[in-house]
């Protein structure tokens, strides 16, 4: 918590980075920018941990690769007492009262799927509760904003998104080709997240959003997550949290209190905002949100939101 408020990251590559470099999660000198000590030092609730695999594997070395990441969550991440994984809204509300961390296992890029619908069916039952349809290329599910053709779901991609919603998976648009975004703004049939993405009309990059389709998103009742990642935030060499304020300014007047909250991308970045380090510079920043806009605000886009959206998605137990 920080000063009383829920604290929720949506998005961090911490497994990724423990499996490609070798790195402990709970080890005391632990190089990942989100290692458990930052985590408790900054009071994060909840933390989305994603399985990331690199794109130019095939879908079944990419599926190897998502139950390794699962399994190296459940043996060298959860813990009792510290880290417990939510796949439940019964869970979100025991964790966020025990105190403890909360951990949302997340999907970035589905292209393990490759057309199967059980490869879903199965994620889920592992854990997994959020799901990035692509990354930056395309897959059986959709196109990502890096695939020139640009295309939206495809008949597959349609049957995922709606199995999400019937078995309570929170789908996650950040990486996805415009139309694709909108097509899932079309079908989902509840609130959508862009889990780690700007405001292009800041900063035009391919990953940030128009300011439709903030709206878009934030009409379904989901959110945007504002993101620490320095090439979405600005074309400097030195950024700072200062910077990525012009963006959250921007997002509120678009998405309105109730669609911002953030996504720090922290362990898939290799350069920082320069006092946006690690998870421990993270209240920090809470400290400048709560006096640019205000307790009511910051309640809502440190933790609140994100936490409503999991409790109107995930499955009740
Ligand atoms: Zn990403």
């Amino acid at each position: 918590m920080y000063n009383g408020h829920w604290v929720v990251d949506g998005h961090a590559d911490i497994l990724y980075r423990m499996e490609g470099e070798g790195l402990g999660f709970y080890d005391p000198d632990s190089k990942l920018q989100q290692s458990y000590l930052h985590m408790a030092a900054s009071g994060i609730d909840v933390q989305v941990f994603v399985t990331f695999v690199e794109p130019s594997l095939s879908p079944s070395e990419q599926l190897y690769k998502v139950l390794a990441s699962l399994d190296r969550f459940y043996r060298e991440v959860e813990k009792p007492g510290a880290v417990v994984p939510v796949f439940s809204v019964s869970d979100l509300k025991a964790v966020l009262q025990s105190g403890h961390r909360g951990a949302i296992l997340s999907l970035e890029g589905a292209d393990a799927f490759a057309g199967r619908i059980e490869v879903l069916h199965t994620l889920f039952r592992l854990g997994v509760r959020l799901i990035g349809l692509t990354w930056n290329g395309a897959n059986s599910v959709a196109d990502g904003v890096g695939e020139a053709r640009g295309a939206g779901l495809t008949h597959f991609g349609r049957e995922v998104v709606l199995t999400m919603r019937t078995l309570g998976m929170v789908v996650d648009v950040s990486h996805l080709a415009e139309r694709g975004v909108w097509d899932v703004l079309e079908i989902y049939g509840g609130p959508v997240v862009a889990s780690h993405s700007n405001a292009a009309a800041v900063h035009a990059h391919r990953r940030n959003l128009s300011d439709d389709q903030i709206r878009g998103i934030a009409a379904t009742g989901g959110l945007v997550g504002a993101t620490f990642v320095p090439s979405f935030v600005g074309d400097r060499a030195v950024l700072t949290s200062e910077d990525l304020l012009r963006h959250i300014d921007h997002l509120l007047t678009i998405a309105g209190p109730d669609g911002v909250a953030l996504g720090s991308d922290f362990d898939g970045i290799d350069t920082t905002l320069t006092d946006l380090r690690n998870g421990s510079d993270y209240p920090q920043l809470l400290e400048k949100l709560e006096r640019r806009y205000g307790s009511d605000v910051l309640a809502k886009m440190a933790g609140g939101n994100w936490l409503r959206v999991f409790s109107q998605i995930l499955p009740e137990q």
